[in-house]
């Protein structure tokens, strides 16, 4: 798992204020990436900026292994659903995956039915879902273990088994996400869960189909700890949130997984 292609996503919410500053934030990053990375990058900044970072990418061989990523998708295909943005739509003007499940948009009241849903118009408009799962708390009982598997199962409720190779779980507890984390994770913590989350995956489709499933960590990632997850953790990749607007450390963070 240590050799396997990484991917590393940046989750930049709802940052920067302007254009200008996110053509500045996207530059940065791209000026020291080369096209020769194994790893591939994954930038999801807020959908207005999409456009434009789409028309930098298009066709430049050297920023050949960065790509755009939304951090939300309507589950419906089109009409009248004011506000929203399809699947389809994304996919037309070049991106690649969307961020599914955020603690901050479950939150907002989306739950497992919604993400369910919005998963399966991903797949169908040929999107990469990275699916997000995590528990608020750990309990001494290990509850938390059944509230990642229900989350799992219904979010891939329905699912077929030739997609699950396509969809990207990403690990990120709550309490280790953010400014207000109550503490960072250890990666002896992540990999128990990584491996659990392939138990559930491979009940519910089969060892073959989750093959290629990408299991990666969130939460409070940085150029400190990263390459502890990287070995100890056996991270498939991360999603990285504050540190993804600072280029200095995100490209750090990337260096390291290619090292
Ligand atoms: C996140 O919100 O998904 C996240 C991982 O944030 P941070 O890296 O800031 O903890």
């Amino acid at each position: 798992m240590f050799m396997s292609k990484k991917i590393i996503i940046g989750n930049w919410k709802m940052n920067p204020s302007s254009l200008m500053q996110a053509e500045d934030l996207f530059k940065s990053i791209q000026k020291n990436i080369s096209s020769k990375i194994k790893t591939d990058i994954i930038i999801c900044p807020p959908n207005i900026y999409l456009p434009s970072f789409a028309k930098t990418l298009a066709g430049k061989e050297k920023l050949k292994k960065i790509f755009l990523g939304a951090q939300n998708v309507s589950y419906e295909e089109k009409g009248a659903f004011t506000g929203e943005i399809s699947a389809e739509m994304l996919k037309d003007i070049g991106v690649k995956y969307v961020i599914l499940g955020h603690s901050e948009r479950r939150m907002m009241g989306e739950d497992n039915f919604d993400i369910n849903k919005k998963i399966k118009a991903s797949l169908f408009a040929g999107l990469v879902p990275i699916l997000c799962v995590g528990e608020k708390e750990r309990d001494e009982n290990h509850k938390y273990l059944n509230f990642i598997k229900n989350q799992i199962e219904e979010c891939l409720n329905g699912v077929v088994k030739n997609s699950v190779s396509k969809i990207i779980i990403a690990y990120e507890p709550v309490w280790a996400i953010g400014k207000n984390a109550k503490r960072e994770a250890i990666p002896k913590e992540f990999l128990e869960m990584s491996i659990f989350i392939r138990k559930i995956l491979s009940d519910k489709f089969g060892v073959k189909s989750i093959k290629k499933t990408k299991v990666i960590y969130g939460g409070s990632v940085n150029p400190k700890n990263v390459l502890d997850f990287l070995k100890e953790g056996e991270a498939d990749g991360f999603l990285v949130g504050r540190d993804s607007l600072n280029p200095k450390k995100f490209t750090e963070i990337i260096k390291i997984c290619e090292a």
